[in-house]
């Protein structure tokens, strides 16, 4: 092909020299005459690789937005300095809803109106919260209960 081509060089290329040229060597501009027996299947582009923030879990397509993210966000940039980091519990609520859980599971018997540790038991759960401003035993029994179910 190459060796076909520098025949060009340094001709006036005009339509009919460019048409004379190509019908003079045709024959060896042709490839070997090949049976074509492979069907190839068209297969979907790749999808992009996503760079995920660990720390709020949005995705980004390059790693420089990735980056600027964390850089803009006091949030993400404070979590991937932490260093312990890859041991954090992850929630799965809001931690309003998972310390209310644990505050329940500590001081009433499975979700009752009742005192978990002298058995009083209550009309609603405004009383039942009140009992451990009350009852100095009660209330260091439920805070030695809830340390335990928190570091669970
Ligand atoms: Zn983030
Ligand atoms: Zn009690």
């Amino acid at each position: 092909m190459e060796d076909i081509l520098k025949k060009l060089q340094g001709k006036q290329l005009t339509k009919s020299s460019i048409f004379n040229f190509l019908s003079e060597n045709i024959s060896s501009l042709t490839f070997p005459n090949t049976e074509v027996n492979e069907i190839i299947i068209p297969t979907p582009l790749q999808q992009p690789i996503e760079f995920r923030c660990d720390a709020c879990m949005k995705t980004f397509v390059t790693e420089v937005s990735l980056k600027q993210h964390i850089d803009k966000s006091t949030a993400c940039k404070s979590w991937n300095n932490h260093p312990q980091k890859d041991t954090m519990v992850k929630l799965s609520k809001g931690i309003h809803l998972v310390i209310d859980d644990l505050l329940n599971e500590a001081i009433s018997n499975n979700g009752t109106l009742e005192c978990k540790f002298c058995k009083c038991k209550f009309s609603n759960k405004g009383n039942h919260h009140k009992h451990y401003n009350s009852s100095a035993v009660c209330n260091n029994m439920a805070y030695d209960e809830f340390k335990k179910l928190i570091s669970k």
